[in-house]
């Protein structure tokens, strides 16, 4: 075909309309990461059985291209999974900051959020988000895997959205 596109015909215009796709470099970056997704398995209490439940073969996790990682060298989201007591808290950061960038947090429940039930508890810290930056919020005691996995599309719906404005969005 030839490039010059004032020479072409009506008839390659359109089989370059069906066959030719375009877009910066950064948004075929921002498609694939967000559609790779690594999270690191960061299950502290009950809402981590509804999290392991999204992963087994009724959610099926997997089709979005997420599959937990164990270390946190290999992952790029956390999924805060359950009630941060003061102690877990210096571990979790420090995993956090073994996590190469680009990296996102989804924290996942209510104790994750803001401390759940134990809101009143001198052990518990009263959301993730006073250790590190969250991107995704998700409510519930517990959510269930259907909510993790709509948090989980958020995630990717921002990921794609900062690629294309440069921008990084985050609650602390
Ligand atoms: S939010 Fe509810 S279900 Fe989740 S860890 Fe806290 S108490 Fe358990």
């Amino acid at each position: 075909m030839d490039l010059n596109l004032e020479n072409i015909t009506p008839e390659e215009y359109e089989e370059m309309k069906q066959n030719v796709f375009l877009a910066t470099l950064e948004n075929v970056k921002a498609w694939a990461r967000s559609n790779s997704l690594w999270p690191l398995t960061f299950g502290l209490a009950c809402c981590a059985i509804e999290m392991m439940g999204s992963g087994a073969s009724h959610y099926d996790l997997d089709r979005f291209g997420t599959f937990f990682r164990t270390s946190p060298r290999q992952s790029d989201v956390m999924i805060v999974s359950g009630t941060v007591t003061k102690k877990m808290a210096p571990v979790l950061k420090r995993l956090y900051d073994q996590m190469p960038e680009p990296k996102w947090v989804i924290a996942m429940g209510s104790c994750a959020t803001a401390g759940g039930p134990y809101i009143n508890s001198y052990a518990v810290v009263k959301g993730v988000d006073q250790i590190v930056p969250v991107d995704v919020y998700i409510p519930g005691c517990p959510p269930n895997p259907a909510a993790l996995i709509y948090g989980i599309n958020k995630l990717q719906e921002k990921i794609r959205y900062e690629a294309r404005t440069g921008k990084r969005v985050t609650n602390r």
